[in-house]
């Protein structure tokens, strides 16, 4: 149900159990502040964020969708994979949160050895504390490349190293394509492309992988992002049409000051029953 308060809703969006800077509380507070009444959880492969989340919500006012990001593994460009639950611990995915850390604490070992044979030597300890318990990504990296000196802004150890298909880059071990979305579904989520934009596929390519991910259950895909192009939000917007899929979206929120991820929460604001709709889609 919507709130009779709500004005915005944002689908994307993290805290500081993956790799943004707000506790889930403060997440909500800055959400409550921004007029925003419908605020998903989307956190890295977890959702150790969302039962704060949720409290804060009820205590404010502001209905908390439990969601996750997933990483999956593909060939080429990164792909993320949103999850919506009516529920904090959907299962069975909740039952393999835990395995998807080691996958990423695996991969920022081998990013770290990476840029450690590029010159540029990380203090692994340094990294693991930096993220304080949560599943250790990229941001968590480029926040020990600053401390060590090597970089002075987040942005630069990116540029220079750790975006994708840099020299310290390595791509996600995680979840196949099908069994992302699957697993989404079987977990009574409704699943939602994220970001097409990094797959990297150009327009004969992506039409085809959006139609098997829609094979595979997908029922959304994001289509409202504050770094869309006028022309991306169209060929989207064609996408999720051909496809019969929800358009959504939300601002992938991580801290408030981001050249990466320009748009606050609420920023682009995004219709207020998307969330409704998409898990109605799924859960009939
Ligand atoms: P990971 O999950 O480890 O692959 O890291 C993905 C996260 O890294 C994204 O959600 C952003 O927070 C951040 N990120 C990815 N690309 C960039 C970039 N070019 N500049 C700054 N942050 C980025
Ligand atoms: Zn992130
Ligand atoms: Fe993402
Ligand atoms: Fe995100």
């Amino acid at each position: 149900m919507v709130p009779s308060s709500a004005v915005l809703a944002d689908l994307h969006s993290h805290t500081n159990r993956s790799d943004g800077s707000h506790d889930p509380a403060e997440l909500v507070e800055i959400a409550a502040q921004r007029d925003v009444g419908i605020l998903a959880v989307t956190d890295h492969d977890t959702m150790a964020g969302v039962a704060d989340a949720l409290a804060a919500g009820r205590a404010i006012g502001v209905q908390v969708i439990p969601g996750i990001e997933l990483s999956i593994k593909v060939p080429h460009g990164s792909m993320h994979l949103l999850g919506y639950f009516n529920e904090p611990a959907p299962d069975p995915l909740s039952g393999l949160i835990a395995g998807f850390g080691e996958i990423r604490t695996e991969r920022a070992r081998e990013m770290v050895d990476r840029l450690n044979d590029l010159g540029v030597p990380l203090d692994w300890d340094d990294v693991v504390n930096g993220a304080a318990g949560a599943p250790l990504g990229r941001p968590h990296i480029a926040e020990a490349l600053m401390r060590a000196g090597h970089v002075t802004e987040r942005k630069e150890a990116f540029d220079l190293y750790l975006a994708d298909g840099g020299p310290a880059y390595v791509g996600s071990d995680g979840l196949g394509v099908e069994e992302g979305v699957q697993l989404v579904r079987e977990s009574g989520g409704a699943p939602v492309l994220a970001h097409p934009a990094t797959l990297k596929l150009d327009d004969p390519h992506l039409d085809p992988f959006v139609g098997r991910l829609k094979q595979a259950g997908l029922v959304g895909i994001e289509v409202h992002r504050p770094e869309h192009t006028p022309d991306q939000f169209a060929r989207y917007g064609a996408l999720a049409r051909k496809y019969d899929l929800i358009p959504s979206g939300g601002s992938d929120y991580h801290r408030p000051t981001s050249p990466h991820h320009p748009g606050a929460t609420g920023n682009p604001p995004l219709a207020v029953d998307t969330a409704d709709r998409l898990l109605a889609a799924v859960l009939g």
